[in-house]
């Protein structure tokens, strides 16, 4: 099939860790290979962040990405995309109704591509697939006044839920979410992400380490609601261990970053500052070293859409501590594959990891177990093939596309 993805602040190009740049960069990177690599012929759609950027790259991974002219060409935090997506739309509308290739179905990632999106499927006919990844509802919940979002957000998430032809959701949570919105169940596919399972194994290099401490590893953006600073504050409860913190800016620059600086203050006045170590981003392919080097990966989110980095560290053999929130409390099975404690709860995070940290059988069974679940249920190829099934449901309902010079 001809598929276009629609990305509009997350590149499949994108360096990772960045306020804006992490899941869903991801996501649409490793979902287009594998699609890609089942036959079809994908392109991805994502704004033009900067005057050098061409207006194609052929991926080493066998599709194509396009930077759409919307807005200025320049990095814009995503929360002041809104504005540009009529104009995103109008672009796509253009290319697919004139050019010589038209999709035979259009995926949307997150809910501004799905604006820009349905805009130029009313031009065009093409249908529209979306995939959320995050829900206004969710952040307000957690965020209040400081959620950064535009005012509409909720409004165009619950009317897009109705005017797509399908959702595809990557957790229960979301469903329930979702239904809560008002969007039909049978609208909904539930399609969770893979993990790359050549990036992320218990084989290969391992990021130095101090052999003598046990490590515990936080990975995300350095964002609040991530759980880093609950993270910090459970380490009086580990004693021994040090907690390793990848993501953010890039480590030069982060001196000054606020939330950082904010970070290594709590450190200090925990009296663990001198085994807490903010490593910032690091390069995608330089993650499985990381999760290797580590005894459990701790993902402590007050919530979370779908959560990639539990699923990265179980593929690499290492055990997770993570919050029953979204995505976690389907990937992580509480006492089989890891353990679920509640959001922002330090002291029971703390205990739990001393727990884990102490139990080498106890490590040992849930990174077996995880291991196993990784293997049968959460490859990227599965999830290429679960969606190529709901494109080619929503494709047959579509209407006929030009033909292709
Ligand atoms: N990541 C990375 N380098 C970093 C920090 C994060 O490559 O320095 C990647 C991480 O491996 C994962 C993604 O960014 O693939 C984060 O995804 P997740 O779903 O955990 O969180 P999100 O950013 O979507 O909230």
């Amino acid at each position: 099939m001809r598929i276009a993805m629609i990305s509009e602040h997350a590149s499949p190009l994108a360096v990772l860790g960045e306020e804006d740049a992490g899941g869903q960069n991801t996501h649409v990177a490793e979902l287009a290979a594998a699609l890609a690599g089942e036959g079809h012929d994908v392109r991805v759609y994502t704004r033009r962040d900067s005057p050098s950027v061409p207006e194609q790259v052929a991926s080493p991974d066998g599709y194509q990405v396009h930077h759409v002219p919307a807005g200025p060409a320049q990095r814009v935090p995503k929360d002041d995309l809104l504005p540009y997506m009529a104009e995103f739309g109008g672009w796509l509308a253009d290319r697919w109704g004139h050019g010589d290739w038209t999709p035979q179905v259009a995926h949307a990632h997150f809910w501004m591509s799905g604006l820009a999106t349905v805009h130029a499927a009313r031009r065009t006919g093409v249908p529209v697939v979306l995939t959320y990844h995050a829900l206004g509802s969710v952040k307000r919940r957690h965020q209040g006044a400081r959620d950064t979002s535009p005012p509409g957000r909720i409004g165009y998430e619950r009317a897009l839920g109705r005017a797509v032809d399908r959702v595809v959701v990557q957790c229960e949570d979301e469903v329930a979410e979702l239904v809560r919105m008002g969007v039909p169940r049978s609208r909904m596919a539930l399609v969770p992400s893979g993990v790359n399972q050549q990036v992320f194994r218990p084989d290969g290099p391992v990021a130095p380490r101090d052999p003598a401490r046990p490590r515990i590893l936080t990975v995300g953006r350095m964002v609040e609601r991530k759980g880093f600073l609950e993270v910090v504050r459970a380490m009086p409860a580990v004693p021994e261990a040090e907690c390793v913190v990848v993501g953010g800016p890039p480590a030069e620059l982060l001196a000054a970053d606020s939330f950082a600086r904010r970070l290594r203050a709590l450190a200090e006045s925990c009296g663990v500052a001198d085994r807490v170590k903010l490593v910032g981003a690091v390069p995608r392919e330089e993650m499985g070293a990381w999760y290797r080097s580590a005894d459990v990966l701790v993902a402590a989110p007050w919530y979370e859409p779908f959560g990639l980095t539990p699923l990265e560290a179980m593929a690499c053999g290492v055990p997770v501590v993570g919050t029953n929130v979204g995505g976690i409390a389907d990937t992580v099975v509480d006492g089989l594959t890891g353990d679920l404690v509640p959001p922002r709860d330090p002291r029971t995070l703390g205990t739990t990891i001393r727990r884990l940290l102490t139990d080498n059988v106890r490590r040992f069974a849930y990174a077996t177990a995880a291991l196993d679940r990784i293997r049968s249920r959460y490859s990227w190829r599965r999830c290429a093939e679960q969606l190529g099934a709901v494109y080619a449901s929503v494709g047959a309902l579509s209407r006929p596309t030009p033909a292709v010079a």
